[in-house]
């Protein structure tokens, strides 16, 4: 054993494993394409700043959660990103992506950083899916990102996912529900933790989040946002809602889903997992339509956008048995050595089934043939090639189909040719 152990809130990926987050990774990738969402890859690391201007100073990620360092004493300060959406947009604006087309629609497969303290499903380094639609302010494009999300899932075949919705309106509604609340919770002052009490005066609505149990059960009587909304915040939430009953998309709407910082706007969503335990949130989204000037933009953007978690989609598939079928692939071929002064020899041939693009493998520790033949079986090689004297002279080898045992004698050119076809592989029995 090592003396080394991996740092608390961050865990290896073995193969096995692996293969779990490739078809993950592969059905994102296939799902975003059908959408018309492009893949961008940002650092990961940023200036600090664009965090703190990003999140707001309101906000828990800032200090509390942030990896930030400092490379020279005089250099600025730089942030492991512990949210992509920051860094997409400021790409997209840095390049000037939106004078060339009013609507961009990035997706993004990558990992993240956030100082929390660690548990079950909560990790300091995790990884993230989502997909951010910049440019415009339709009903039709939240809904999108939303059905998008959805139909990941569907694909991944996960049952059972919760998917909570609400609208925040615009500034002005939230200006008036933001009065609306601080003298609601005024005259219970003396209820109030200290957290909350300053989120009376600095924003009003993050105590709707607030998991105090006395806190809750004012929430509870509490004003609704929805009753502030103007006309056309409503029609655009009904829109939304419209599309998504379209799709036959189930949803709950939630009056205390909040995001209680300035560049959050109309749709907001979270999609939870019974499977889960306390963190039972897998992903979440929503308009974000002020992040833009945030980041020094001239005017708002209109953007949307969706943030799914890796490691807890994949809890709940594994928890739902969604892997089960999915195995590590083993090789088309195992190359036996059958004399160990054929060696080079086999090695040759193998290196020519992989230049061929035939998947291969091939004993690199002067085993026993029997040794050779349990490894085959081992990692599960479809066939067996056996490099022996009367091969080597007569220039005809030996395949084994390993599954059914039968085996034929083949020239070279032929085993290649059968084992790129799979139908010749059938009408042969290898
Ligand atoms: P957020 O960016 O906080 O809205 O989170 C979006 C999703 O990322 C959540 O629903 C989780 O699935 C996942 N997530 C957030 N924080 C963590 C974490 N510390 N460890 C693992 N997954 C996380």
């Amino acid at each position: 054993m090592s003396q080394y152990q991996a740092v608390k809130g961050t865990r290896d990926i073995f193969p096995e494993e692996a293969t779990q987050w490739k078809y993950v990774e592969e059905i994102v990738h296939t799902l975003a394409s059908l959408y018309g969402f492009s893949e961008i890859r940002t650092p990961v690391f940023e200036y600090t700043e664009l965090f703190q201007r990003g999140i707001g100073l309101t906000t828990d990620i800032v200090g509390k959660e942030m990896f930030s360092f400092q490379p020279d004493p005089k250099g600025r300060s730089l942030t492991l990103r512990p949210e992509m959406t920051a860094g997409v947009m400021r790409a997209a604006l840095q390049k000037n992506l939106f004078s060339s087309a009013p609507v961009h629609k990035l997706y993004y497969i990558g990992e993240l950083f956030r100082k929390e303290r660690p548990q079950a499903g909560r990790q300091r380094q995790f990884s993230q899916f989502g997909a951010e639609l910049i440019g415009a302010s339709s009903p039709a494009a939240v809904s999108e990102v939303i059905t998008l999300m959805m139909h990941v899932f569907e694909s991944l075949g996960l049952k059972g996912l919760k998917l909570r919705i609400n609208t925040l309106g615009d500034t002005q509604d939230r200006a008036r529900y933001r009065e609306a609340l601080q003298a609601y919770f005024a005259p219970f002052h003396e209820i109030l933790d200290d957290a909350s009490k300053e989120r009376l005066e600095k924003n009003p609505l993050r105590i709707l989040d607030s998991k105090n149990p006395a806190v809750q059960e004012l929430v509870d009587g509490a004003p609704r946002l929805y009753d502030y909304l103007n006309d056309s915040s409503l029609q655009d939430f009904e829109k939304v809602l419209f599309y998504l009953s379209e799709r036959n998309i189930t949803y709950d709407i939630d009056h205390r889903l909040v995001r209680g910082l300035d560049y959050y706007c109309h749709t907001a969503f979270e999609v939870t997992s019974s499977e889960l335990g306390a963190q039972d949130a897998i992903g979440g989204g929503g308009r974000y339509d002020g992040l833009a000037r945030e980041l020094g933009s001239s005017a708002d953007v209109p953007a949307s956008g969706f943030a799914v978690g890796m490691e807890r989609l994949l809890i709940t598939m594994e928890k739902q048995g969604l892997f089960a079928a999915l195995n590590h692939p083993g090789p088309l071929v195992y190359v036996v050595v059958q004399q160990q002064d054929l060696t080079d020899h086999a090695h040759q041939i193998a290196w020519r089934l992989r230049k061929a693009g035939i998947s291969t493998e091939i004993d690199l520790a002067a085993r026993s043939m029997k040794a050779q033949m349990r490894e085959a079986n081992r990692i599960r090689s479809s066939h067996a090639l056996f490099i022996g004297t009367e091969e080597y002279t007569t220039g005809n080898y030996t395949l084994k189909n390993l599954a059914t045992s039968l085996q034929t004698t083949l020239s070279l050119e032929a085993v290649l040719q059968i084992l790129h076809k799979p139908a010749a592989r059938e009408l042969l029995d290898v």
